[in-house]
């Protein structure tokens, strides 16, 4: 039993910020920052056969089955480093994996303490996805709204950024409508649970960064 173990879920569309601010909470909050995403992305650099099938998936802007991602986040949650908690980003994704999600933890002693849903108008998305630029190490910037020093090289590790595949405008507004179908309902779900907290996500980024951390610690 790990009972004061802290997992926080990151809700909203993609692009409203979910990974910006999930690694600068973890690390203002001593916890694991577990985004799925990046998990699948680096299965696929190590060329693994969970990094194909999910990239035959995200390519095209679809989720990756739940059996696959839910059996990925117990193990990546069952490390030493989670033993305090992790900020979720990107997952849950759907109502099978937030109810495999409340079991998984159940038996692990946990529960989801805290669901930041982060909102932001559609238009926003599009231009924050189409400028979005990455690490290799989960760093997220924007061309405009967050620039790094250097143009394409990130600020911490000096290593080169890149513009993800599935970042793509066509790509892009699948993902949106994958979102309302499949991981809108999430927003009532916790809602019912009593953990949301509903933020504006067109606000600067330390701004939301301030939102999300006043609900941890209230
Ligand atoms: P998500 O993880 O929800 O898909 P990201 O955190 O990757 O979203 O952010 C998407 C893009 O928007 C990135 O380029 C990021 O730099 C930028 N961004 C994040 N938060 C803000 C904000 N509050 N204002 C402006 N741009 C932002
Ligand atoms: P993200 O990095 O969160 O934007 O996720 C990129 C892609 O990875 C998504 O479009 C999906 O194809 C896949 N993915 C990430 N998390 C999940 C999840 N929880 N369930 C299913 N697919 C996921």
């Amino acid at each position: 039993m790990n009972e004061k173990a802290t997992y926080i879920v990151m809700l909203g569309p993609p692009g409203a910020g979910k990974g910006t601010q999930a690694k600068i909470i973890a690390e203002e909050l001593g916890l694991v920052h577990v985004s799925t995403g990046d998990l699948f992305r680096e299965n696929l650099s190590n060329e693994t056969e969970l990094g194909r099938l999910a990239a035959s998936f995200m390519n095209k802007g679809e989720l990756v089955p739940d059996d696959v991602t839910i059996a990925m986040v117990e193990e990546r949650l069952s490390r030493p480093d989670c033993e305090k908690g992790a900020v979720m980003d990107g997952f849950p994704r759907t109502p099978a994996q937030a109810e495999a999600f409340d079991a998984l933890l159940e038996k692990i002693g946990g529960k989801v303490d805290m669901v930041p849903f982060i909102t932001v108008p559609n238009q926003v998305l599009v231009e924050r996805l189409s400028g979005r630029w990455v690490s290799r190490s989960g760093r997220v910037y924007h061309a405009l709204y967050n620039p790094p020093i250097v143009k394409w090289v990130d600020d911490f590790d000096g290593t080169d950024l890149y513009q993800r595949e599935d970042d793509k405008p066509e790509t892009v507004v699948h993902r949106i409508e994958v979102y309302y179908e499949q991981t809108s309902p999430l927003i009532e779900y916790y809602q019912n649970a009593g953990t949301l907290l509903e933020i504006d996500g067109t606000q600067p980024i330390d701004r939301v960064t301030e939102e999300i951390l006043k609900g941890a610690k209230a």
